[in-house]
Order: structure tokens, then C-alpha cells, then sequence
């Protein structure tokens, strides 16, 4: 079986809070969120940094951010503002490598980051 927190959540062999779940994609509440608001979308697909995209993975980078809009919207905090975050390698701080996009809000926060 393959090591990845994520795979395993997505196959059901580790609990998570799914609040979104499609044929291209999954979304889970953060076990340590940043945020009042702080889901992670997730394409069912194991791919581990934006590294390893493709042009083959257009059309699935575009469906995880309209799932996170639609995400924001459910959450309420689509006026108030939100951001929406994938890390990459170490000096981003990524710590799960199968891509995952952050959707931050419910709070302001400070631009640049950290
Ligand atoms: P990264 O640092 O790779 O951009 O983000 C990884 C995120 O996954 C972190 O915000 C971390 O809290 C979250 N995370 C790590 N393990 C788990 C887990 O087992 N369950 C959930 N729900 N989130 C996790
Ligand atoms: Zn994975």
C-alpha cells in the first residue's frame, strides 16, 4: 500500500472530515488548520509536487480551483476573501507530497507571507 497520508484518507484507511468528494477530487478539513476555514483539495490522483504536472493535467488543475470556489462559496467565505495555496518543495514548507490546494479564510492575513 502506498505510504501517502493522502492515498490513504482518499482509499478510507485513514478517517479525515471529507466535505467534498468527485471524480476528479477530493476535499478534507486540515487536522491543523491556519484558518477558521482550512480545506484541503486533493485530486484523487497521487501526484507529488506541481513539479510533476503534465499538459495532461490541465483540465484537473482547473477543477481543483473551481471546486475550491465552490468550496469558499459553501463556507461563506467567498466575499470576504480567501486564499488558495499550493507549496512546493522545501522552501515552501511542503510536508505531503501529493499536491493539495489550501483553501485559507475566515480571517485576514498578512501579504507577502512568511
Ligand atoms: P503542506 O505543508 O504539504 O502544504 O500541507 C500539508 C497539510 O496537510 C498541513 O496543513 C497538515 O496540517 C495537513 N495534514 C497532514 N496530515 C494530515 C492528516 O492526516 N489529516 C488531515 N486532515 N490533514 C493532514
Ligand atoms: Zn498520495
Amino acid at each position: 500500500m502506498s505510504d501517502c497520508i493522502f492515498c490513504k484518507i482518499r482509499d478510507g484507511h485513514v478517517p479525515a472530515k471529507v466535505v467534498h468528494r468527485d471524480d476528479q477530487c477530493f476535499a478534507i478539513e486540515d487536522i491543523n488548520p491556519q484558518a477558521p476555514s482550512h480545506l484541503l483539495v486533493i485530486p484523487t490522483e497521487h501526484i507529488p509536487t506541481v513539479n510533476d504536472l503534465t499538459v495532461d493535467h490541465r483540465e484537473l488543475v482547473g477543477h481543483l480551483y473551481l471546486t475550491a470556489s465552490k468550496l469558499a462559496r459553501e463556507r461563506g467565505v467567498a466575499d470576504s476573501g480567501y486564499r488558495l495555496v499550493m507549496n512546493t518543495h522545501r522552501n515552501a514548507g511542503q510536508t505531503v507530497f501529493h499536491i493539495h490546494l489550501h483553501l485559507l479564510g475566515g480571517r485576514p492575513m498578512e501579504w507577502p507571507p512568511g
